[in-house]
């Protein structure tokens, strides 16, 4: 036994190994608790404050890290899709407001759900995962914009059309983003820094889709207008 482990040994006498991994998956240093980057706790590098080392276990860590996350996730997301459903339903005979609601609830779970994993990621990772994951949500929400004003048309049953297309998109946008946060998480915990290609594609990908999407919606707001200038005229016409 080393000097240093004997010493480490001695100093965290009455912390046990449970206790030192709660605080490591809570991105603290394992001896002194204070807040250390994820980089120092994955490469096992020494801590800033104290100089000790907290020895990250590739496997069961990331495991770990994995399952503290979900049941963060699992606890939080059923309030929110709860609320939205309840408060677009209730505002669903008016324009605007479920999309406004959806959109709310997206950057609510954005904040609570979505942010705090990323600060396990190097700054390559994190820089390109943010980039997908607020892509995503612009697409989700314009999807959801689209549906909901359409669906405002429909007189008799818009509230509840509107609440699970609200719903719908904000699911899709909060399960799309945990799963791919789960599969990135998996890889950075366990060691691998190195960005596979589709983690740039994607982001690109993602990018000419909301263009497409945009543009496909201000299209057919242009066409129903024209369409409706057309009947109007018509309908003139005949009078
Ligand atoms: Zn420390």
């Amino acid at each position: 036994m080393t000097d240093d482990s004997q010493l480490s040994n001695v100093m965290t006498r009455g912390a046990p190994e449970a206790h030192q991994r709660a605080l490591i998956l809570k991105r603290r240093c394992a001896h002194c608790a204070e807040p250390v980057s994820a980089r120092i706790l994955l490469k096992g590098e020494a801590c800033e404050g104290c100089g000790r080392v907290s020895r990250w276990q590739r496997d069961a860590d990331a495991d770990a890290l994995i399952l503290a996350l979900d049941a963060r996730w699992s606890r939080r997301r059923w309030w929110v899709y709860g609320i939205l459903a309840a408060s677009t339903f209730a505002t669903g005979m008016f324009p605007l407001a479920a999309t406004l609601l959806t959109v709310a609830a997206m950057i609510y779970a954005r904040l609570a759900i979505i942010r705090s994993p990323l600060q396990w990621f190097d700054p390559l990772r994190r820089f390109t995962s943010r980039f997908t994951l607020r892509l995503w949500m612009l697409i989700t929400g314009l999807m959801a914009l689209v549906c909901n004003e359409l669906l405002t048309l429909v007189p008799w049953a818009n509230m509840p059309l509107k609440m699970l297309a609200s719903v719908l998109f904000v699911a899709l946008f909060v399960e799309g983003s945990i799963f791919f946060l789960r599969g990135r998480l998996r890889r950075a915990a366990s060691g691998d820094s190195s960005l596979q290609l589709w983690e740039w594609g994607l982001p690109l990908g993602l990018t000419g889709a909301a263009l497409g999407i945009s543009a496909a919606a201000v299209a057919a707001t242009l066409f129903i207008i024209e369409a409706a200038q057309g009947l109007w005229a018509m309908f003139l016409g005949w009078i």
